[in-house]
């Protein structure tokens, strides 16, 4: 069967609750009807409270950007995944390259010792996936190789290997309901998407160790994001890869217009392509 392509919006650290509630105004209306394509956008934890009443039998579901392990406790600024079911969230964003402190447009103010504060590792974003699972949310787990791991030939090794670490212990059935985001870092929030054919080559890549990992029904099954510089001028050509089952969307998501092609040229392909 088909994999339902799926397009998420990933606003990071962009707009007050009450731009929000106007955005998804905005938004609403453009997407609504949509078919063959899962939508979601994932607001800043902030707004969630805002916006997850406005999205309730729409079209668009809700994700956060993030999610910690714990359902309560002593951690000081984390947001547990029980907090986001209350809120009406679908999906939890995790192990975003910047959460992982690996940007493709670094920040000079960030030396160091201030990157740490972006501090996912494998071994936290394996925590967090489980978590996220555990109280039903759909996780959106990123991977994917900065310009010097890319440049030394290692994307297909550090790829592989964070879909090994983050998805250890979790069970074929986990895996299958899955979205794994394959983001070049060198290629977010630069406007340099990836190639076409290479980011369907580095999902083949990805889809390939899930399958060494549990097996092919599983790997046929889970959705693989592309993430990158996806914009309303090149999705059509990145969303007819056979690979890539939909985008992970940065910049463009904050633009109800541009993100709403995004979502319609991945509609249009969905009815023409694998109907
Ligand atoms: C992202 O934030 O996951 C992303 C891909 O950003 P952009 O589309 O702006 O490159």
């Amino acid at each position: 069967m088909a994999r339902v392509p799926f397009i998420a919006g990933n606003w990071k650290m962009n707009k007050t609750a009450t731009e929000a509630v106007m955005l998804v105004r905005e938004l609403l209306p453009r997407v609504q009807g949509i078919e063959k394509v899962d939508v979601a956008i994932c607001p800043p934890a902030t707004a969630l409270g805002a916006v997850g009443p406005m999205l309730a039998g729409s079209e668009v579901g809700l994700g956060a950007q993030d999610v910690f392990w714990a359902d309560s406790g002593a951690f000081t600024g984390m947001i547990s995944p029980l907090m986001l079911v209350d809120l009406g969230c679908d999906y939890a964003i995790v192990g975003h390259s910047e959460r992982r402190g690996r940007f493709g447009k670094p920040d000079e103010r960030l030396s160091a010792n201030a990157v740490k504060v972006f501090g996912d590792t494998d071994d936290s974003v394996n925590l967090k996936v489980k978590a996220a699972l555990q109280h039903g949310l759909t996780p959106i787990m990123c991977i994917g190789e900065t310009l010097p791991e890319r440049e030394a030939g290692r994307t297909d090794e550090v790829v592989s290997s964070q879909v090994k670490a983050g998805l250890a212990q979790l069970t074929a059935e986990q895996v299958s309901g899955m979205v794994l985001a394959y983001e070049p870092v060198w290629a977010i929030g630069t406007g340099q998407a990836c190639d076409a054919d290479e980011a369907n080559r580095v999902c083949g890549v990805v889809r390939r160790a899930v399958q060494a990992q549990f097996d092919a029904a599983t790997a046929a099954k889970v959705r693989i994001q592309y993430g990158g510089s996806v914009t309303d001028t090149n999705a059509h050509e990145l969303m007819s890869q056979p690979e890539i089952d939909g985008a992970l969307v940065g910049g463009a998501s904050l633009d109800a217009t541009k993100f709403s092609h995004i979502v319609h040229a991945t509609s249009v392909l969905a009815r023409e392509l694998r109907k």
